[in-house]
């Protein structure tokens, strides 16, 4: 498959009259107001850098892209058409509300290249919607899925862990109606807490206890099961640019780590893997020396951040050695577990 990148351009906040409580978009963006002129140099710039072979998007990223006042939204719209049309790029996709595609919208949408719309859901608690100060509800999403379905628009459904009230059966709730309402793909984003937000108030009151990273990323790889099982791609697992926050010290609190999405990769691998050795030892037989053998691409993710599932399968499970192999006919999150006298379960 060919290679791909997004060209993204942040809009932030534009024509976004919510203040949702997790929300600052200048420090996610790190920009903090819009300059339309520079939209198309950063496009000519990633051109520029972008072998041949890799196919481009244009991305209009920020969260609430639809809801841009129209003499914004259209010429950046036009702007990113063009480079389509001379064939430099292939697509456009663009994040938005749930609330912010009517037929309107739509129509404006289908006169241009669009990839996929990128759509905010978070949630399909209406408690939760409530709680985080979203502005729209689970029914919107639906109803917003439904007419970008019609119009045989790509969609995508960005969904949030730990947002204030939420549970994991409310997490796992949502991603199955993300499924169930044609996604094409996710994203999964845990709560950090921003400085300078409600969200940030909130936990200085006691009103909201963030998760601990732990907490994430177990529930993050519930959902990601979800996805895989579903068929449903999940295109990005946490926060963009966490290193940046953390040196400039913009997150106040919350599960933020550089490499949360590996983290996340790697408990699905512990997972699977813990379930095979449970059903090899399983009778009291004596572990030995096992090899695991994981899809190819998927090595770091399998031993785990830092070696962490290696560590972990030797102190948990007691074997004398493990080692992990690449396979290619296995499908990603599936391992097949073989002691080394031979004797293989799956
Ligand atoms: S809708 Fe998006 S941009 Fe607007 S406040 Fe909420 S998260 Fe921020």
């Amino acid at each position: 498959m060919k290679k791909h990148v997004n060209i993204p351009i942040f809009v932030p906040h534009m024509g976004c009259p919510n203040m949702c409580v997790f929300c600052d978009q200048h420090a996610i963006s790190g920009v903090s107001c819009f300059d339309r002129s520079a939209a198309e140099k950063t496009v000519v710039e990633h051109l520029a850098s972008v072998p041949p072979d890799v196919g481009c998007e244009i991305a209009f990223f920020g969260g609430s892209f639809t809801g841009t006042d129209r003499s914004l939204m259209i010429p950046l719209l036009d702007m990113a058409e063009r480079y389509v049309a001379d064939g430099r790029v292939s697509g456009i996709r663009m994040s938005t509300r749930p609330d912010y595609i009517s037929p309107e919208i739509i129509s404006i949408l289908k006169r241009y290249t669009v990839a996929a719309v990128e759509l905010g859901v978070q949630s399909m608690s209406d408690r939760v919607l409530s709680l985080s100060r979203r502005g729209h509800t689970a029914d919107d999403s639906r109803r917003a899925f439904y007419l970008l379905g019609e119009a045989s628009i790509p969609t995508v459904g960005q969904m949030m862990i730990g947002l204030p009230g939420s549970s994991r059966e409310d997490e796992t709730d949502c991603a199955r109606a993300i499924c169930d309402m044609g996604a094409v793909g996710s994203r999964i984003y845990p709560t950090v807490v921003f400085f300078n937000t409600e969200l940030c108030r909130m936990t200085e009151r006691g009103e909201y206890i963030p998760l601990s990273v732990e907490d994430a990323v177990s529930r993050s790889a519930d959902v990601l099961t979800i996805f895989e099982e579903r068929g449903v791609r999940c295109l990005r697992i946490g926060l963009h640019g966490v290193d940046d926050l953390r040196r400039d010290g913009k997150a106040m609190a919350g599960p933020f780590h550089p490499s949360f999405g590996e983290l996340v990769t790697g408990e699905c691998y512990r997972r699977a893997i813990e379930r095979a050795a449970d059903a090899l030892l399983d009778g009291g037989k004596t572990p030995g020396a096992i090899t695991v053998y994981v899809p190819r691409g998927d090595l770091s993710a399998a031993i785990g951040h830092r070696g962490a599932n290696r560590e972990y399968f030797f102190s948990r499970f007691g074997f004398k050695e493990i080692d992990f192999v690449e396979k290619d006919s296995l499908l990603r999150y599936n391992i097949v577990l073989e002691e080394k006298t031979g004797h293989r379960r799956k």
